[in-house]
């Protein structure tokens, strides 16, 4: 095929439709611009038919809570392999300090929250008791969803009383075994506190109790100009209170930075009940040490997060979105720092993949097609630009990436052209935790990495696994985070112990992360010195043992249970 100019095939698309950008029906079935390398042929098929609905796997359905969320996802049957994590298989004994739930308390927890509000119901309580993944199962035989601050400060000053140890609990989405029991720990979910408070319009602050659900607090804000900070796959389940407890990342991290600076100010209960008044809504405040970041990312094992104050971007109305191969990842690699050089604070996400998680995704997740349908790339890259003026916005995009091509960085691509085109582009990336979780046992790693040193890893462990085994990799490239997805039929042991410790060892060699944003659960509690020196763990120790004496808050996670007793 004739060499084109790439912006020829060009088009950007304004995003000022009120609907979030991803997980919108499609309208039409527009094919996407495609760009095409320099002696590449074209590789978009002509079918019509390649834009379909994205998953409504983590929308909120109508009306229904958290709990009854999971149990739609439950019910699903995707031969999911569950391996219980607890007690024997982790190595880890029931504290003898913790009481047994008995029927005083729950006598007590019905007066004060009524009979509704104290699960015990078997179907329910299965739900919560397992994770995301079905990979960490706890028996928790209650289940409590206080509505305010009030209720949740009196269970906890009856628990602490009473040592009787809980798990805060949100959308339940998180992937490290954090959000669920490990024995018999009374789970406290938030999802009936999920109202919205206020939004300072002019200050673009916005105040909500933990329980919102990100995407319903991310619709809420476009109708009024503005967006949340933060966006995972998980949006239509994870809550703003677990995001903050797990210092969450995601795909707009590269733009708008961590929660330790959008997080303006929290109202946090300790475990003894005291309720901690930090919710500031301002930019600047020296007064003292910030606690409020004691909090951010702590798992829920310092205090259960109940208001949030949180900054909130503009909604800019024009954003575009590339999805292109590559060759190899030192491309992908050279993408980036062009990107940012050339792109600069335009640039909203820049997410990698390989062809393997690529291909997993196309297996496993119903309509999600490769816009590259006749010829299959080693690497994967999204580049999504946001910014306020349409037409200069669509033209730097479209002169990097002309450049690019030429220049041998990109071997094919394609612009999406309309919201609907955005959300397949995006629908490929955001399935790839859930197509893995479909394709077998998974065991996952969430690593923080030099970016030229990102790959490495995966390419080591391939030949370390052999056959028996698929090594897939994929991340938020633009802050060196690498998710590193290793897939086998069953959970095994053997494979287990050809992964760890080598992949934790490799990370600490090169002075990487053991959890980028992902937290430490109860998958990686014993791991942390892989990241952190024996100085700073027992710091952390003493903190919590200052706050949480009698250690009832989200036991057996975060910190080795060693340091605690
Ligand atoms: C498909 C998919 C995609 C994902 N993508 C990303 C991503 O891009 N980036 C990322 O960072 N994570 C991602 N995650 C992980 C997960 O969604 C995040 O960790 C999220 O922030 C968890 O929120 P949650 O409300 O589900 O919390 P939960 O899973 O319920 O809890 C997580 C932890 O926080 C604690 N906790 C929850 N609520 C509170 C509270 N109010 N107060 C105190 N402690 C609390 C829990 O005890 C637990 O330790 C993804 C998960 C899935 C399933």
């Amino acid at each position: 095929m004739a060499r084109r100019r790439a912006s020829q095939f060009l088009a950007g698309y304004c995003c000022s439709q009120s609907h979030s950008l991803v997980r919108r029906p499609p309208l039409c079935s527009q094919e996407p611009a495609s760009i095409s390398a320099p002696g590449l042929p074209h590789t978009h098929g002509k079918a019509t038919s390649m834009f379909k609905p994205p998953s409504k796997l983590y929308r909120k359905l109508n009306s229904q809570t958290s709990c009854d969320i999971m149990q739609v996802h439950y019910s699903r049957t995707y031969g999911i392999h569950q391996r219980s994590f607890t007690s024997a298989a982790i190595n880890i004994q029931r504290s003898p300090s913790f009481s047994k739930l008995n029927s005083d308390d729950i006598g007590y927890f019905k007066s004060m929250l009524g009979d509704k509000n104290v699960v015990q119901d078997e179907d329910r309580l299965s739900a919560a008791n397992v994770d995301w993944m079905r990979k960490y199962k706890g028996s928790s035989q209650l289940l409590l969803l206080p509505r305010n601050t009030e209720e949740v400060s009196k269970i906890l000053h009856h628990c602490n009383s009473r040592h009787l140890a809980i798990v805060p609990q949100g959308g339940n989405t998180g992937l490290v075994g954090g959000s669920v029991p490990v024995y018999d720990e009374v789970i406290i979910s938030l999802a009936s506190m999920d109202q919205i408070i206020s939004l300072d319009k002019v200050n673009g602050i916005l105040i909500c109790e933990a329980g919102c659900i990100l995407e319903n607090l991310n619709s809420f804000l476009a109708n009024e100009g503005f967006i949340m900070p933060l966006d995972l796959g998980a949006k239509g389940s994870c809550q703003i209170g677990g995001n903050v407890s797990t210092n969450a990342g995601g795909l707009h991290f590269i733009r708008y930075g961590s929660l330790h600076g959008n997080i303006l100010g929290l109202e946090v209960v300790l475990a003894d009940g005291t309720v901690l008044d930090m919710l500031g809504t301002l930019r600047k405040d020296n007064t003292g040490y910030d606690l409020k970041h004691l909090f951010i990312g702590s798992e829920g094992s310092l205090g259960i997060v109940t208001k949030v104050s949180i900054l909130t971007p503009p909604k800019l109305l024009s954003t575009n979105l590339a999805l292109l191969a590559c060759k190899d990842f030192l491309s992908c690699q050279k993408l980036l720092l062009e990107a940012k050089r050339e792109l600069g604070e335009a640039i909203s996400a820049f997410e990698f993949m390989d062809s393997d998680a690529m291909d997993m995704v196309l297996a496993h997740m119903d309509g999600a097609r490769n816009p590259f349908p006749s010829s299959s790339y080693n690497f994967y890259v999204l580049i999504e630009t946001t910014g306020s003026d349409e037409s200069y916005d669509k033209a730097k995009l479209e002169a990097f990436l002309l450049r690019s091509m030429e220049g041998g960085l990109i071997s094919d691509g394609a612009i999406a052209q309309d919201i609907n085109q955005a959300s397949s582009f995006w629908q490929i990336r955001e399935g790839m935790s859930e197509a893995t979780v479909k394709a077998g046992a998974v065991y996952k790693y969430d690593l923080s990495l030099p970016v030229e040193k990102l790959y490495d890893i995966v390419e080591e462990m391939r030949p370390r696994l052999g056959e028996k085994a698929k090594v897939v990799g994929y991340g938020h490239l633009g802050d060196g985070n690498l998710h590193l997805n290793i897939i086998t039929k069953q959970y095994d042991n053997n494979i287990l112990a050809q992964i760890e410790p080598f992949v934790y060892e490799w990370t600490s060699t090169h002075r990487g992360s053991i959890s980028a944003e992902h937290g430490l659960g109860l998958m990686k509690a014993d791991k942390i010195h892989y990241s952190k020196s024996p100085e700073t763990v027992q710091l952390m120790a003493s903190i919590k043992k200052l706050l949480d004496p009698s250690g009832i808050l989200n036991p057996y996670k975060v910190l080795p249970q060693s340091m605690l007793q």
